[in-house]
């Protein structure tokens, strides 16, 4: 990684704070000043963005921008180790700033609360030097490996699922980028998301320390990198594959003749926001908790049909609800029989969707998703149920 920045030389408390880094050659004096100029944009300050901002803080990367717009949920602290209880209710932004500066106030955080688009993207990557992908959904996966690629900038990719990471460079020079893998966003409601699927805690911080490990070597410009090397760790088996990844001349965006050329915005088609909202009426497949609440109170006959887990069941039900996981629900098909009337919820709203979707192919065609699954009934109707 080439950058023409220079900076002054480190202050005695700089020498001390730095200095099992100053004693090793593959660092020394002209890395740790490589460091001290480098700028790093973090996308997220989540799971995989907290070892990553914290890492690259500890080690003295100059300038660290953080892209996020979420508050922080109790649900986030089983990974998200950047904040901590008193932080809940509070912006992720200003509870991690807060956390880097009492790290090493040295390091300038940079933090922009917006939602990465295409509208922002090319001009935020352009001050950086490296882009660290701490996404969780497909949309921003793309924009930034798009951004990134039009920007010039390496992408230092991680991702994960349940008990499975990724991690990877893309978009370095003559390295292959997202798209050479993956060239188009998979169909909508196909891949579940963390808050749909789950995750090990510990998962995001080996994925994420792994990204600050790549982001530092670019930096100081030692090693192998990942680039070219899809590094797959599977935490329950404790064992890392890699794939050997090269760049596609028909890549979509990296490419010869590429057909993306501009950043694209795919909130739209990759099906990660729920179900979308739809008026009440009868041929309508959606439905919403304040129709549900009074429904459920005059005792309506219509089967409530919960299509999450059992273990999700344990955390918390809506009463009267009966339980059919999503991936059971073909073989079971037959314990609906009379039920015509029947509102299906999930967590979110992503799965009974899909439920529906099957419901009604088979003749249910009265089937409604519940908008915003179990989450909106615990936020719009009874918040003494646990969130999770
Ligand atoms: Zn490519």
């Amino acid at each position: 990684m080439k950058t023409d920045r220079t900076v002054a030389a480190l202050t005695n408390e700089e020498v001390g704070r730095y200095s099992r880094h100053l004693i090793m050659p593959e660092v020394g004096m002209e890395g740790q000043l490589k460091l001290k100029a480098a700028r790093a944009l973090c996308i997220g300050a989540g799971g995989l963005g907290s070892p990553v901002a914290l890492y690259l803080t500890a080690a003295g990367v100059g300038t660290i921008g953080i892209v996020d717009f979420d508050t922080v949920d109790y649900s986030n602290l089983q990974r998200q180790i950047i904040h901590g209880t008193p932080d809940v209710g509070r912006s992720k932004l200003e509870s991690a700033k807060a956390r880097l500066n009492a790290l090493n106030p040295e390091v300038e955080v940079v933090t922009y609360e917006m939602a990465l688009s295409s509208q922002n993207a090319l001009g935020l990557f352009t001050d950086y030097d490296m882009v660290v992908d701490g996404t969780d959904n497909f949309p921003t996966r793309y924009l930034v490996n798009d951004a990134c690629v039009l920007t010039g900038k390496p992408n230092v990719y991680g991702s994960i699922s349940r008990f499975e990471g990724q991690a990877t460079v893309f978009a370095a020079e003559d390295g292959p980028c997202y798209r050479c893998m993956f060239p188009e966003p998979p169909p909508p409601g196909l891949v579940p998301s963390c808050a749909e699927g789950g995750v090990l805690g510990i998962l995001p911080g080996v994925v994420g320390t792994l990204q600050a490990t790549e982001a530092i070597k670019l930096i100081l410009g030692v090693g192998e990198s990942l680039v070219g090397r899809f590094l797959l760790f599977d935490a329950l088996k404790m064992r890392f594959r890699e794939l050997k990844v090269r760049q596609d001349p028909d890549c979509p965006v990296c490419g010869e003749h590429p057909t993306v050329t501009a950043p694209i915005d795919y909130d739209q088609f990759c099906g990660i926001t729920p179900v979308p909202a739809a008026s009440p009426t009868s041929g309508s497949t959606d439905t919403t908790v304040e129709e549900l609440k009074p429904r459920l109170d005059r005792q309506d006959s219509f089967l409530l049909l919960d299509v999450r887990e059992q273990r999700e069941f344990e955390i918390c039900r809506i009463p009267g609800s009966v339980l059919i996981p999503l991936g059971e629900l073909p073989a079971r098909m037959s314990e609906l029989d009379g039920h015509a009337d029947m509102i299906v919820h999930c967590k979110s709203g992503v799965r009974s969707g899909k439920a529906v979707a099957l419901l009604r192919d088979a003749g249910y065609t009265q089937a409604r998703n519940l908008q915003g699954g179990i989450l909106a009934w615990i936020d719009r109707v009874d918040p003494t149920l646990p969130r999770y």
